[in-house]
């Protein structure tokens, strides 16, 4: 056995894949993967040769015809130098009369390329034994004759299975492909029953940010996570699975994971560590926050987290420690236009500002507005597509061509950041044309209310007589006979007109609707939104004809004027009546399922402590040159990370970096040595979310139970212990020895939790259940009295017809707008209180720049990529393996760019050089990144040095399409 562990590598035998084909190689590489094979692709016969001629035995799968002419004779070339090489070949059934080939190379297998998910298993099955025989016949003459004895006693069919990395191949090729001969060989004797025997299954949910929450079966043999696969849901119209999804067992044990906790010795940025002990690590932090805490004060440390690593609930336990400490918060800007839109509009419920994702099925018409799920959300696509095949009509609107708009009724391809302008012009037609939905506006939208000239405020109770306080705050409407009174007590008000009622001069809010939007003549939009007139027409008949669904996400939410375009586009779903009913409302992004049953208020807010100030994210340069935030003094000297890769996720890389090199202590908790952690003075190895117990809450109406499937991996710890060793090390005692059963069983010790039957205890019996009915309507199902506050999911059963928002009505007026996020910057209110189109903050055509930087740069989701999670997974890889920048043929020919070229992207901030992929797809005037790579798979510069941290004041938001560039041939 002695003389086996120091030959190890000489029996494994290699495994050399040449097929050009990417799709014939998907299912080659599928196999591979799942029999835990490394494998070697090479791209040209002149690879192949180099690689194998001065190599002993290894097999070779090669789609022989995929080389033309020069193919045979190299393989014979290599057969001289090489004769223990065995080929597998792949011919289709078109070519089998050159079969004869495989005599002339001397291939032991011959495989269907038509079949070959089912007939490549075998073939490696025969290659694998025949390189078998011939290691081990060597190793036998190699070996003294007392340990020969021993193989030559041992060595069976059971032993080659057990005793080589042909085991756990076959093992994962048996679940793979039943009915293989494979299967046939090992079903007889023991080895079948001893080989299933070895794996464990566990439950898991994919945490990836592409916010799917699907559930996941995690395959365990030997301690290793060998495959992840679908696990059903209690309801199977739920389970999905994605190529993420198939590879968390590389993503687990991926090479940039992080083993131990480091400090940096060189410059940041530089690669250069020292190993660290846990102990040492959370010492130097402690103190040093200590430190700052006594010179600078308690919001000197901010934090902030991502979506990496942490569930929800864990997140919470983080934001925890820092209100204890006071620390401040870095509050991340992400899609923040498409949120604070959507809740100001109809308030946030359990699906957040939606109906729940199956009601699309109910939808005549859905508005694919900005978003391409077919990439950014498949869980969703699914629900779309069943729609669509049921007879929805999908109008897809985009200024791209995407996967999701070749699967459209209708495309309309839209000049980018005009949404606003055809949202309001389809506003003026439905009001032309008749075709509101007056009882709707009366009952369920704030049209009636009446807007007072003076300041912009409601009419209350209090306008009319009597002291201004709670009781006497209610707003008023006004009926046809001129009676005011509370809206219980006009049934039909007004939704039009202009009055004065006691002295004060009012408008009705719709009124306010009507004469903001009316400038957007269909003519006006058409030129600005690139649309013909007519188009613009039938778009808007059918919208209001309904029941009409509004699909869309963050595209819009990239520019710096996307909080107004959703405005608009839900104020025309308001006065249509294309809400709160079945097939009417929001969907999307919109419409994930928020995990509101879990009631973390008590541990985020611990009593008796106030939370420090919040940073928007894109203000961390300035607070850190300035001194302040608004007119607040605020010194920073410590960040702490828990798994965010900030500096991808925050546009204008440069300033983050910049930024991070003020500060004195910039700690990172992630898994992997990301764009970010690189920049970190220590990093914290955090382990992978099979690696300990959690629960994953969002995106879906489940509960899920993700199991500990394996020890955490090198030394890395779970986020909840990190947070723990942190608060002792603060010295804040009792307050973070929270045991994982202690942390779970209080945060499902609540009401909603006990009405729907879950707790910690009976979680980890079901691994998944559900909290959130598929039948949600919002603003059909909701609580009393309104409120912006989150419902629980047994709120959202309760049924009382109301929207979850500060009036309880659908609000397309902003009463005394306030920004989410108020450091003291100017808004102009009376602007903000309604839709309007202004030209994006940078990437507009009548901008003077455009004529140095004459294209927009924008980004597209990678259907392979959640953000920058999975990165570096080398099965993603082998089909997306680098970046790359969609341009259109017109602007690619006047560049003189020709497909596959590499390019240079550039503006004043930066550059990135990369490959071109010239399509008409893209709009002229575009360049579109797919995105989610990071620094080092750029061939220069990067994506995030182009972006620009400009924002909105209004809404604390990225807008990373709202970009000027210009494009040369390298
Ligand atoms: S990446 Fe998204 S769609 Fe794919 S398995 Fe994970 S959650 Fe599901």
């Amino acid at each position: 056995m002695r003389w086996m562990k120091e030959n190890k590598g000489t029996k494994e035998a290699e495994i050399i894949v040449a097929v050009p084909n990417v799709w014939l190689r998907l299912p080659i590489v599928d196999l591979l993967f799942l029999m835990r094979k490394g494998y070697i692709h090479v791209k040209s016969m002149t690879e192949l040769y180099e690689r194998v001629k001065k190599k002993s035995g290894g097999i070779l799968i090669i789609d022989i015809f995929a080389y033309k002419e020069s193919c045979p004779d190299t393989i014979a070339r290599l057969k001289t130098e090489n004769p223990t090489l065995a080929i597998v070949l792949l011919l289709s059934r078109d070519e089998s009369v050159y079969a004869h080939y495989s005599e002339s190379i001397d291939a032991c297998f011959i495989v269907e390329k038509e079949k070959a998910d089912k007939m490549l298993l075998p073939a490696l099955h025969q290659a694998l034994q025949k390189q078998q025989m011939l290691l081990n016949e060597k190793e036998v003459n190699l070996m003294g004759k007392e340990d020969g004895n021993i193989l030559r006693r041992n060595f069976g069919r059971r032993t080659f299975l057990k005793g080589t990395a042909a085991a756990a191949a076959m093992a994962g090729a048996v679940a793979a492909s039943p009915g293989s001969t494979v299967l046939q060989a090992l079903a007889a004797g023991d080895d079948a029953q001893t080989t299933s025997l070895e794996e464990q299954i566990f439950a898991g949910a994919c945490p990836a940010c592409c916010l799917g929450g699907c559930s996941l079966n995690v395959h365990v043999r030997n301690g290793k996570i060998v495959k992840t696969s679908k696990r059903d849901f209690p309801d199977k119209k739920w389970n999905r699975i994605c190529g993420k999804g198939l590879s968390h067992a590389q993503r687990t044990y991926e090479e940039r994971r992080l083993k131990y906790p480091m400090r940096r010795v060189g410059e940041r940025g530089e690669g250069k560590w020292e190993q660290l002990s846990w102990d040492e690590a959370i010492r130097y932090i402690c103190e040093k926050w200590k430190g700052y805490q006594q010179e600078f004060g308690n919001s000197s440390i901010a934090y902030s987290f991502g979506g990496g690593n942490s569930t929800v609930c864990v997140n919470n336990y983080y934001k925890r420690l820092f209100n204890w400490m006071g620390g401040t918060f870095l509050f991340h800007m992400f899609d923040m236009a498409a949120v604070d839109s959507g809740g100001r509009s109809f308030g946030y419920g359990p699906w957040f500002f939606g109906n729940a994702i199956p009601d699309i099925i109910n939808a005549k018409y859905i508005f694919m507005w900005g978003t391409n799920p077919t990439s950014s959300y498949k869980q969703n696509w699914h629900f779309v597509q069943e729609a669509v095949e049921n007879g929805s009509k999908l109008i897809v609107i985009d200024p791209n061509y995407t996967t999701t708009a070749s699967k459209g009724t209708q495309f309309v391809p839209i000049r980018m950041a005009t949404d606003a302008a055809l949202a309001m012009a389809m506003i003026n037609i439905v009001v032309k044309e008749g075709l509101t939905d007056k009882e709707f506006i009366a009952q369920n939208t704030v049209g009636p209310f009446l807007v007072k000239e003076s300041d912009g405020l409601y009419l209350r109770q209090s306008d009319l007589g009597g002291a201004a306080n709670a009781e006497n705050n209610a707003i008023v409407v006004r009926g046809a006979d001129g009676k005011v009174g509370l809206p219980s007590e006009i049934l039909n008000p007004v939704i039009n007109g202009t009055f004065e009622i006691n002295g004060v001069k009012v408008t009705t809010a719709y009124d306010l609707l009507l004469e903001r939007t009316a400038e957007w003549t269909p003519e006006k939009a058409s030129e600005l939104c690139d649309i013909p007139v007519e188009t613009i027409y039938e778009l808007a008949r059918m919208f209001a004809a309904g029941p009409t669904t509004i699909y869309t996400s963050n595209g819009i939410d990239h520019t710096g004027n996307g909080a107004p375009a959703y405005m608009a586009m839900y104020a025309l779903a308001m006065i249509t009546g294309q809400v709160a009913k079945p097939g009417a409302g929001l969907n999307g992004d919109e419409s994930m399922a928020l995990g509101t049953i879990f009631d973390c208020s008590s541990i985020i807010y611990p009593p008796g402590k106030v939370p420090g100030p919040v940073v928007p994210s894109l203000k961390l340069l300035d607070v850190l040159n300035e001194g302040k935030i608004g007119d607040t003094p605020l010194t920073l000297k410590s960040l702490y990370l828990s798994t965010s890769n900030f500096l991808r996720a925050q546009s204008e890389r440069k300033a983050g970096i910049e930024a991070f090199k003020k500060l004195d202590l910039v700690v990172i908790a992630d898994q992997y040595m990301s764009d970010t952690a690189k920049y970190a003075d220590i990093v914290l190895p955090v382990c992978g979310y099979f690696e300990y117990e959690s629960v994953l809450t969002m995106f879906n109406p489940f509960a899920k139970m993700t199991e500990k499937a394996i020890d955490p991996l090198y030394e890395s710890k779970p986020d909840l212990e990190i947070i723990n060793l942190l608060g002792k090390g603060m010295g804040l005692g009792d307050e973070f020895v929270v045991t994982r059963d202690e942390f779970y069983t209080k945060l499902m010790d609540n009401d909603a939790c006990k009405a729907v039957g879950i707790s910690w205890e009976n979680l980890k019996k079901e691994k998944t259940m559900r909290y959130m009915p598929d039948d949600y309507i919002h603003g059909a199902y909701a609580r009393s009295g309104g409120g912006a506050a989150f419902m629980t999911g047994a709120e959202a059963h309760s049924g009382n017809g109301s929207f979850p928002t500060a009036t309880g009505r659908a609000q397309f007026y902003q009463e005394a707008f306030k920004p989410y996020l108020d450091y003291g910057q100017k808004i102009d209110q009376k602007k903000e209180s309604l839709p309007y189109w202004e030209p994006p903050i940078e990437a507009w055509q009548d901008n003077p720049l455009s004529s140095k930087y004459p294209l927009i740069f924008a980004t597209e989701r990678s259907r392979l990529k959640a953000n920058t999670g999975f990165t570096h997974v080398q099965w993603l890889l082998e089909i997306m393996p680098e970046p790359f920048a969609k341009i259109n043929p017109q602007d690619a020919a006047a560049r003189g760019i020709v497909q596959g070229d590499t390019i240079k992207v550039i503006n004043d901030r930066g550059h990135m050089v990369l490959k071109a992929f010239v399509t008409a797809a893209v709009r002229p005037g575009m360049i579109v990144l797919n995105h989610g790579f990071e620094h080092d798979q750029f061939i220069d510069g990067d994506e995030g040095d182009l972006t620009s941290r400009a924002f909105n004041p209004a809404v604390p938001n990225n807008a990373y399409y709202d970009v000027l560039c210009e494009v040369k041939k390298m």
